[in-house]
């Protein structure tokens, strides 16, 4: 799987510990599928003798490069390369010349590797590292790449907290993908761009205000356009406001106001609807040159978070009046 590598960033550590999840390497990415999958051997016609992993962790080829480049069996199968001889399976490795000295240690290694391995007459078939007896999973593959790429022990307890209950949220699946790789400054902000060497410096400025650098945290939180329309969120919730000091900061406060589960799951959707429309006015702004008003930014958060709520949560259905009119109530129901 290719990946991008990571913005570089700025920020001090003191702000938040995400930064920290910045040190991995992009290079990581490339062998990841050798540790979810392994061939488990049955008949061995449709495994490489040198090429798949098969026995031990790694290829044949790979841990005995000097007898790969001798062997006469560079692309034959497992099953090729033995026979079952009275009942028991024999190994028949073949080579291009007789072994030097050094050579002969190698070849008692890599017998000694093989020697209780035999083909089975059951099928070849891929194992699922991560759970081998359920086998694959989406849920697994993702807590595995999780894991990879996002040590959770570079998270804190909120950031946490905030990651899953992003995930929970009843929206399309695509909102909740934004808004994770807003809470880690991995969408192309001006300043993303500009640390990609894809933009200068002086073109960075904020397309809606243009006083500053575009970063995710101006964006979202702190251009006039954002705020006053974080503003308006608040009051249309009756919510404290508060212009929190970075995004993961702002589900938890918006969130944390919610007096039930209920009513938190309808400010979490909220929020991520705040998220989408904020990112995708400013994104009318830039490429379409639709210049939004605060007013248009709050309808759509309305409209938007009554269809997400009605979709998948909502027993007792609402109507829109009543959604803008009183949220909080409709949310109870
Ligand atoms: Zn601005």
């Amino acid at each position: 799987m290719e990946m991008e590598a990571p913005y570089r960033r700025r920020r001090g550590l003191e702000e938040c510990c995400c930064s920290q999840i910045w040190g991995w390497s992009g290079g990581k990415s490339g062998n990841w599928l050798s540790q979810v999958v392994k061939r488990r051997m049955g008949g061995g016609s449709t495994i490489s003798f040198w090429k798949d992993i098969w026995v031990g962790d790694q290829t044949l080829q790979h841990r005995f490069p000097r007898l790969y480049g001798i062997s006469m069996q560079q692309n034959n199968s497992v099953r090729e390369v033995g026979n079952w001889v009275e009942g028991g399976w024999r190994w028949e490795l073949l080579w291009r010349r007789n072994f030097f000295a050094w050579e002969e240690e190698l070849v008692r290694e890599l017998e000694d590797v093989i020697r209780h391995m035999a083909t089975t007459e059951e099928e070849d078939r891929w194992v699922w590292i991560p759970n081998e007896a359920d086998g694959f999973s989406v849920k697994s593959l993702y807590v595995f790449l999780e894991g990879m790429f996002l040590p959770t022990n570079h998270l804190c307890d909120f950031e946490r907290f905030t990651f899953k209950k992003i995930w929970k949220t009843p929206v399309p699946s695509k909102v909740c993908a934004l808004a994770w790789q807003v809470c880690l400054d991995r969408i192309p902000t001006k300043e993303n761009l500009v640390s990609r060497k894809i933009m200068r410096r002086e073109d960075a400025l904020c397309p809606t205000c243009g006083e500053t650098i575009e970063t995710v945290r101006h964006l979202f939180l702190h251009c006039r356009f954002a705020s006053a329309v974080w503003y308006r969120v608040n009051r249309w919730l009756g919510t404290m406001v508060v212009i929190p000091h970075d995004i993961i900061m702002s589900h938890g406060l918006l969130v944390g106001c919610g007096g039930n589960k209920k009513v938190r799951k309808g400010y979490s959707i909220v929020w991520l609807a705040f998220v989408w429309v904020i990112w995708r006015f400013r994104n009318d702004r830039v490429f379409n040159n639709i210049n939004g008003e605060v007013e248009d930014a709050m309808d759509s958060i309305q409209r938007l978070s009554w269809q997400w709520y009605l979709l998948k949560t909502a027993k007792g259905s609402s109507l829109l009046y009543e959604w803008v009119w009183n949220p909080g109530d409709c949310m109870l129901r």
